[in-house]
């Protein structure tokens, strides 16, 4: 709350008009707004361990390049290595053997993009970031944003490498035919960039969880739950079971968490806590988020033991395990 709109609601106070709950809210929130950060350097933070991307994205920090181009550039690293099989060329196929990307990117200003079941294009985050840029929209799915992609010049690509052909032919042959819940199978890349300016965007993309059915989208693009960027607070993604964090809207949480005072940290513990709490099964999935505020403070937390996540800063790169509920 701005202050001279606080100052106003003080004297409605006075009046008997607001509670003192909501006094009290607005103190907080009053006292959070004026919070000065200082010395703001650049910085980049990402899930997991990947660290072509969040070199690129230095790379791109380094030469005073904006945050957006950092995130958009880091991710797409992942996007095109056929290694990750969570994100990009070489995702694991939906349960028809279909592979499906979902991204989304956010940019200091609060504009963001979003594609989701996109086939047959590996940039999903560039393809997103066209959505913010050159359409009146925010999120296109399927054949439309496909259509699109390639009105933008994006070429037609196989996404469905040998190697994840032939681990869906055999989980064909294993499976129940459905959905496969598994903690390790987890890499969606969620990344968050702080640029030289202090502005800060981040940007999230995934093949989504192995083997779903077809049409299935999880948190990754939707804004809010994958990824969420507020510019005068900081940014957090998340990774891990979709379905859970779109029922918390994690990412938004823990930035506004970050907004009332947590630290990155205590902020994704909280927003694991929500999950763990309202889940009496918690034991069977993973999620897992980052942090990071304006200060270049950094944060992250997972369910289960196994999540790390990746800082890239002046002080140079380092890769975190992250601390778990379990
Ligand atoms: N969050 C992604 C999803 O639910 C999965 C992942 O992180 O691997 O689609």
């Amino acid at each position: 709350m701005k202050r001279r709109k606080f100052l106003k609601n003080s004297s409605l106070s006075t009046a008997g008009l607001i509670s003192a709950p909501v006094l009290a809210s607005c103190q907080e929130a009053t006292s959070s707004a004026t919070t000065t950060y200082e010395n703001v350097k650049p910085i980049v933070i990402a899930t997991w361990n990947v660290p072509n991307a969040t070199n690129k994205a230095w790379e791109v920090l380094e030469k005073g390049g904006t945050a957006l181009d950092a995130v958009e550039e880091g991710v797409k690293m992942e996007e095109a290595d056929t290694n990750n099989q969570s994100v990009g060329k070489g995702g694991r196929p939906d349960r028809d053997g279909n592979v499906t990307l979902d991204a989304c990117i956010m940019d200091s200003k609060g504009n963001c993009g979003a594609v989701v079941y996109l086939q047959n294009v590996t940039h999903a985050v560039s393809v997103a970031r066209k959505v913010m840029e050159d359409t009146p929209h925010v999120m296109l799915a399927g054949i439309g944003a496909e259509q699109f992609a390639y009105e933008q010049g994006f070429p037609k690509e196989n996404l469905l490498t040998e190697k994840s052909r032939l681990e869906w032919e055999e989980w064909k042959k294993e499976s129940k035919y459905q959905p496969v819940i598994n903690i390790e199978n987890h890499d969606t890349i969620g990344m968050v960039a702080i640029d030289s300016e202090g502005n800060i965007s981040g940007a999230c993309t995934t093949s989504g969880m192995a083997y779903k059915m077809a049409g299935r989208v999880g948190d990754s693009p939707i804004i809010g739950s994958g990824l969420f960027v507020d510019n005068e607070v900081g940014g957090a993604a998340a990774t891990g079971q979709g379905e859970e964090v779109v029922k918390t809207v994690g990412s938004f949480l823990v930035v506004e968490l970050m907004r009332q005072g947590r630290s990155p940290q205590e902020a994704c513990e909280e927003a694991v806590a929500r999950i763990v709490k309202s889940n009496p099964n918690h034991k069977s999935f993973q999620v897992g988020y980052i942090a990071i505020n304006k200060n270049g403070e950094t944060g992250g937390y997972c369910i289960h033991s196994g999540f790390s996540y990746r800082v890239y800063s002046e002080e140079g790169h380092r890769n975190i395990e992250s601390e778990s509920f379990l």
